[in-house]
């Protein structure tokens, strides 16, 4: 990308292709040691908000076109969880000067970010003008960044994903909203996610789709649901888990290998047997692609070499593809004429 070219809208580039956008970036700041598992609030934004700069850049290096603003669960319900309810505000906007500063350097997008409250409750109306409130105050302050656009993730309610949408949209703003689907493969007020994508674009949503939860395998018979169901720009956004049938989402997964004093859960810090190699991300863009669903990443689990792979699987040349595999010099299974007999013989017994 080049900082200096005109900026186009989010839009405009899915017209013209697909746009990368790497999530997930709790979970990176948890596994590197500067982030709390369990709240998943980002305090690390005020406290090491270098180590938050870094990761934006390694991601877009790697070849998202956006840079979320890292506001996931910076809202007043978990910031109060962990008593540090008065630092919302200065929480969200150090979040997205940190994310304009990498977007701005680098040409990439700018998203605001907004996500499930936890406070949701579809029996209780007050609960909803709680819900609006969280939303118009973090909206507000993404709105004020002057943001590109602004995701709407996570939400296993649809009506909590509308209330979303209609809040980014009195902003002003193009909405990206996803759905996260747990094991069930209906949303939490039992709409299928066809039906729920359906009625978040006749509400105004310029992109809906998924992201988090499941893993590319069990996520993609839901994508088919939903193309089935709408025309517009579709968003994927899978965790490079492997997840299956009887175990659809990362957190029904189960180790039978290994127990720990909590059980057999290996949700969310010792997923690593289940991880996805950079391969099978490659295979899950071409097909989302094959779909034409064109808004594309990888959440909760995601390593830069993910999203290389992803970018280059749809046709991209991030600047990280520099160092993409080149197997023909090693040492032992490469072809290069330097490569002497007597290791290429070898190779075999590594
Ligand atoms: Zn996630």
């Amino acid at each position: 990308m080049n900082p200096n070219a005109p900026r186009t809208s989010l839009l405009d580039r899915l017209d013209k292709g697909p746009v990368i956008c790497a999530e997930g970036y709790v979970f990176e700041l948890e596994r590197r040691g500067y982030l709390q598992a369990g709240a998943f609030v980002p305090e690390v934004v005020l406290e090491h908000p270098e180590v938050v700069t870094q990761l934006h850049r390694d991601f877009v290096h790697a070849g998202s076109d956006v840079v979320e603003a890292l506001t996931y669960y910076a809202h007043r319900e978990k910031l109060r969880i962990i008593g540090r309810e008065k630092d919302l505000e200065p929480i969200n906007r150090k979040a997205l000067e940190i994310a304009k500063q990498v977007a701005m350097e680098s040409g990439a997008l700018l998203a605001g970010d907004i996500c499930n409250t936890n406070v949701f409750d579809a029996a209780d109306a007050a609960s909803q003008k709680t819900v609006r409130a969280m939303f118009e105050e973090q909206v507000g302050w993404a709105a004020d960044a002057g943001v590109d656009y602004i995701v709407g993730e996570t939400f296993s309610w649809a009506q909590e994903a509308l209330i979303a949408l209609d809040v980014i949209k009195r902003a002003k703003k193009t909405a990206v909203i996803t759905l996260a689907m747990h094991q069930a493969d209906v949303t939490r007020e039992n709409w299928s996610v066809g039906d729920a994508c359906k009625r978040l674009v006749d509400a105004g949503a310029d992109v809906v789709g998924l992201n988090c939860i499941r893993g590319p395998a069990t996520m993609m018979p839901l994508l088919e649901q939903i193309r089935a169901n709408v025309k517009t720009h579709m968003a994927a956004l899978p965790v490079p888990f492997r997840t299956h049938e009887q175990e659809p989402t990362f957190q029904s997964l189960r180790d039978t290998h290994w127990h720990y004093e909590e059980g057999s859960r290996p949700f969310p810090v010792a997923l690593d047997p289940f991880a996805c190699n950079r391969f099978e991300i490659a295979q899950f863009g071409r097909d989302a692609m094959a779909l034409d669903i064109r808004y594309l990443g990888v959440c909760c689990g995601a390593g830069p070499h993910h999203i290389r792979a992803l970018a280059e699987a749809v046709g991209k040349h991030p600047p990280a593809s520099r160092y993409s595999p080149d197997m023909s010099k090693h040492a032992f299974l490469g072809s290069h004429e330097r490569i002497k007999k007597v290791q290429k013989d070898y190779a075999n017994k590594l």
